[in-house]
């Protein structure tokens, strides 16, 4: 047995044992992504994840003689300190720019990869008759291409996300064309770069150079909504940027996590297209949100007439209602109002008031952003429902509590044409009997920076405050 697993897998030289172990953390990682799409299953899901990339981890070391132990000790540590710090002290609010960051790591370390393997193809093993062999030239190139994409393109999606840029779209004179002139360039290169009869490095220095072009030309365009896609997408892009160089580096384990995380991403980028009502041609294409109608580009607002209440107002009504909707956004989670907001529900549910939460796709900043804030605050799972389950319970219900969310309510994603969010489906608060609008105060807007006509209905009653000290102020009202 033990000689059978020290022997090579056929035509490979890679020892059978080795196989298994990339197998079994293959598997663990499609178990991991299984567990994660569901909240119950989640933690178990994120377990077998971390097993797979221990047994990934461990099996590359002991196969390969890249470096010493004790280098390699030191790395680890480091970044295990980095990430361990990073991950503790990150806000939830933040979490998309971090997402952001991260996906820019793994891009520069496919280039990195793509151009150690092309500075000393010998050591990886990639010479055929004294050049770097063909099939490996097209993996290398892919590999740094896509990595360079994802490297500047991740930036800028961290910097518009985090604020250091402003977050409309930048659009160049005939981008289009200038985009896809560069796309044709990187192919055309990539081509050449293959037939060569030597591996050329002016080709490969022009792939790298005008493939990190790009991913900056791509991003910048993108603005206002359609920046959850962008994230999910450059998700997409690094997973297949590792699966380009666990070709150049024949590492079974590379290829699956690479292709898992890219089918991963791009699967995701579709469902958030879907509830955007986006197309995916459109996202990339950019320039959304560039005409934002409201506070964000400046312009003041006509002032309209609306009605005010008190925490106590609301829990007066909140007492009488038979059923509650409540849907959270953004400013729940600024506000960390989860664990005040999951004390309510309970209140009303002992005074026999039914509670349902309705969750939006996109609400928040990253997808599942609300899940994974009510599941903190331990809110039953089964009290949660997406848009398509609860659109049609808006019109039994009689409350819809609206905290902190904005966009996602907003009426003028199915009736204004010229609106950014135009096509996104919303749901239907006017359909409840009374809408309770927590934000903090008129003046601030959602993401696209559009105007909200919910605040002006005459069943809508603006609760203005932080959303976490508001909540609070009901719950002691219901006392
Ligand atoms: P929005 O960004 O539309 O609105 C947030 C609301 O919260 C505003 O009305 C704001 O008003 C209010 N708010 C902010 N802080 C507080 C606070 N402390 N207390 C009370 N209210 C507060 O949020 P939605 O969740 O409705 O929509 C998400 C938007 O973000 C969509 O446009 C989506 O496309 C986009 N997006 C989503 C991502 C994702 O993956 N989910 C990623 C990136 C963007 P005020 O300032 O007056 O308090």
């Amino acid at each position: 047995m033990l000689s059978l697993l020290a022997s090579g897998v056929a035509g490979t030289g890679v020892p059978a044992w080795v196989a298994l172990a990339y197998l079994a953390s293959g598997v663990l990682f499609i178990l991991a992504l299984r567990g994660l799409s569901s909240p119950q299953t989640s933690r178990a899901g994120n377990r077998f994840g971390m097993i797979g990339m221990l047994i990934a981890v461990v099996t590359t070391l002991v196969t390969h003689e890249i470096a010493n132990i004790v280098e390699i000790g030191v790395a680890i540590f480091l970044g295990g300190i980095i990430g361990f710090t990073i991950a503790r002290r990150i806000a939830m609010t933040a979490m998309p720019e971090l997402v952001a960051a991260f996906h820019s790591l793994v891009g520069l370390a496919a280039v990195l990869v793509g151009w150690a393997a092309f500075l000393e193809p010998g050591a990886f093993g990639l010479l055929v008759d004294g050049s770097i062999g063909k099939v490996s030239r097209v993996e290398m190139a892919l590999g740094v291409a896509i990595g360079a994409i994802t490297f500047s393109g991740s930036v800028i999606a961290f910097a518009k996300l985090s604020g250091r840029m402003s977050g409309s779209p930048i659009l160049l004179p005939m981008r289009h064309v200038i985009n896809l002139g560069v796309l044709v360039a990187i192919i055309a290169l990539t081509a050449l770069f293959t037939i060569g009869a030597v591996a050329s490095q002016e080709y490969f220095i022009a792939i790298t150079v005008l493939a990190f072009i790009v991913g900056f030309l791509l991003i910048i365009p993108i603005g206002g909504a359609d920046m959850p896609v962008v994230v999910s997408m450059l998700n997409s892009y690094s997973g297949w940027a590792a699966a380009a160089m666990g070709f150049t580096l024949g590492n079974t384990a590379m290829i699956i996590t690479g292709a898992l995380v890219g089918a991963s991403g791009a699967i995701l980028s579709y469902i958030m297209c879907k509830a955007m009502n986006r197309s995916f041609i459109s996202v990339i294409a950019g320039g959304f949100g560039a005409e934002d109608g409201g506070g964000a580009s400046g312009e003041p607002r006509e002032q309209r007439p609306y009605k005010q209440g008190s925490a106590a107002d609301a829990a007066f009504m909140l007492e009488q209602a038979e059923k509650v909707i409540i849907i959270p956004g953004y400013g729940m989670a600024v506000a960390q109002a989860q664990h005040a907001l999951r004390e309510m529900c309970d209140l009303l549910e002992e005074k026999g008031v039914e509670v349902k939460f309705a969750i939006h796709p996109v609400a928040g900043r990253m997808p599942g952003h609300m899940n994974v804030l009510l599941a903190e605050a331990s809110v039953d799972y089964d009290k949660v429902f997406e848009l398509e389950d609860i659109n049609s319970e808006f019109a039994q219900a009689d409350v819809a509590f609206i905290i902190g969310a904005n966009d996602v309510v907003n009426p003028a994603a199915k009736t204004d044409k010229s609106s950014p969010i135009y096509g996104m489906p919303v749901f239907d608060v006017d359909k409840a009997k009374q809408v309770f609008f927590i934000k903090r105060s008129m003046g601030g807007v959602g993401y696209a920076g559009v105007d909200n006509d919910v605040f002006y209905m005459d069943q809508t009653m603006m609760l203005l405050s932080d959303a976490k000290k508001m909540v609070e102020e009901i719950v002691k009202s219901l006392d």
